[in-house]
């Protein structure tokens, strides 16, 4: 059993610690947002997860999971320390790196002893290297190591993943430490979970990396889906189609909203930035956020063309969340929609199975209904922002009964073309032909696969 403290319990640092915790470590995980750490001391998540609620009561039984503020003894009495604080974009794109400096000069001013300091947040290549200069300032070389040891859960999956991920990435630069860390993640050895090992700067680039290319592909397939537009092809088709091809591969070739999310934007933004500060030219890398914004008003656009102007409409929206499974907002492409929306005069019925509270914070006005129903009850148009499986299964013709208007944007193509037609839906989609009840069926509508056979992306 090793003592382990985490810093920060935001999405990765509390699956981080129940799951460690999980493998029969004792860990703390800390917090200097107070009311968080109160939360989650009275058996509270602050976020929704699934599972996560489960494993960190079994863990905090077994008192081998427990959360505090006490930052100084937590640090004191740890042989390994983890840093999940977040690293968010500045104005300029660049990264906010002020959170991991400020939790590597409180490691330096409580350790006391040697410490494995291992970076989880997503940072800049030379990371590893500054927050060693900085600790260096006050402590010997051979009184601490650092390690990046970068994270690649989803949202919505995030124990599966961290419990079963595709690879474990462990960047250091001293055989002690790197030892150690594999030790930790020995568990995982049962699943013969490949593991990568290298050296710091190597570490941190995979993270961005990895992240820059999931993106790249989503804005990749999101511009295949508007040629196939302009050309009457069908995306579903298409994406499959060039899924299978082995080097391609299916996952991540969905089109739809853009991604959004707390990772793709700011690390494609990161990646772009880190690249520019060793004058290196980056325009694919630069390409993905731009198109990435141009999708998210392509849908604003193709709601203007559904209802001929959006002031003093009445708009049902359905799901929040930047993905399913998950209740975080952040850079959801749903808040793009939603101002879109506002600006114009419009009015906004909502439902999420579990993002409306962190919603209601940031648009109070808006109308949160209990179901989906609910929410389509009298409105213009119904628009489709997150694939909820809750959403898989509505009652399509219930809804077309609440609508005002029988008008559907779908920007996960969620639902069939050819039966939303059927059931006398105004139906639009992303990269398909749109549907509506008088059309008859032309060429474009020949080869329509059924549902998207794959598990949702990011
Ligand atoms: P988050 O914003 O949800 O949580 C960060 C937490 O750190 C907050 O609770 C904050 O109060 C706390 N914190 C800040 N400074 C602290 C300090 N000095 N000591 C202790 N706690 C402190 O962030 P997140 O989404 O968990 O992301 C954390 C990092 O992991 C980021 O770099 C992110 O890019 C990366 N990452 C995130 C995901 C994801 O899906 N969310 C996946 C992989 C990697």
């Amino acid at each position: 059993m090793r003592r382990i403290c985490v810093m920060g319990t935001g999405y990765v640092g509390l699956v981080t610690g129940a799951c460690l915790s999980d493998f029969g470590n004792a860990i703390v995980c800390l917090d200097i947002d107070e009311e968080r750490i109160d939360r989650l001391k009275n058996g509270e998540l602050p976020i929704y997860e699934p599972g996560l609620e489960e494993l960190v009561t079994r863990n905090t039984e077994r008192g081998r999971l427990s959360f505090s503020t006490e930052i100084p003894f937590a640090i004191k009495s740890s042989e390994i320390i983890f840093i999940t604080v977040g690293t968010p974009a500045l104005p300029d794109g660049d990264v906010d790196m002020s959170y991991v400096f400020k939790a590597a000069e409180m490691i330096s001013t409580f350790m006391e002893d040697y410490k494995i300091i291992v970076n989880k947040s997503t940072v800049p290549v030379g990371t590893g290297v500054e927050v060693g200069a900085l600790i260096g300032k006050s402590h010997a070389d051979e009184d601490f190591d650092i390690v990046s040891n970068p994270e690649f859960l989803r949202e919505g999956a995030a124990i599966d993943d961290f419990m079963r991920p595709d690879r474990v990435v462990i960047g250091a630069n001293s055989q002690r430490a790197l030892d150690a860390i594999v030790d930790v993640y020995r568990p995982l050895y049962l699943r013969e979970t490949p593991m990568v090992l290298t050296n710091v700067a190597s570490a941190e680039m995979i993270k961005y990396a990895s992240n820059t290319m999931l993106a790249a592909k989503i804005s990749f397939i999101n511009e295949i889906a508007n040629i196939c537009e302009a050309y009457s092809a069908d995306v579903t088709a298409v994406a499959r189609g060039m899924g299978l091809d082995e080097r391609i591969g299916p996952r991540n070739l969905y089109p739809g909203a853009g991604f959004g999310g707390s990772c793709f934007p700011k690390d494609v933004s990161g990646l772009g930035s880190i690249a520019r500060k060793a004058h290196v030219e980056v325009p694919v890398i630069d390409a993905i956020n731009q198109t990435n914004i141009c999708q998210q008003q392509l849908m604003i656009d193709k709601l203007k063309d559904l209802l001929g102007s959006l002031s003093d409409q009445t708009v049902c929206l359905l799901g929040l969340a930047f993905k399913p499974d998950t209740d975080d907002i952040r850079e959801a492409p749903a808040l793009r929609m939603i101002d879109a929306l506002l600006v114009a005069g419009a009015r906004v019925q909502t439902y999420d199975p579990v993002a409306m509270d962190n919603t209601r914070a940031l648009y109070p006005d808006l109308i949160y209904a209990a179901d989906p129903y609910q929410a389509a009850q009298g409105a213009n148009a119904l628009v489709l922002m997150t694939e909820w499986n809750e959403f898989r299964n509505i009652d399509l013709p219930r809804i077309r009964s609440c609508l005002l208007e029988a008008k559907i944007l779908d920007c996960r193509n969620l639902y069939e073309p050819r039966e939303m037609q059927e059931l006398g839906f105004e139906y639009i989609s992303v990269g398909r032909p749109p549907r509506r009840p008088g059309d008859t069926p032309g060429e474009e509508i020949s080869i329509t696969p059924a549902a998207t056979p794959y598990p949702s992306f990011q």
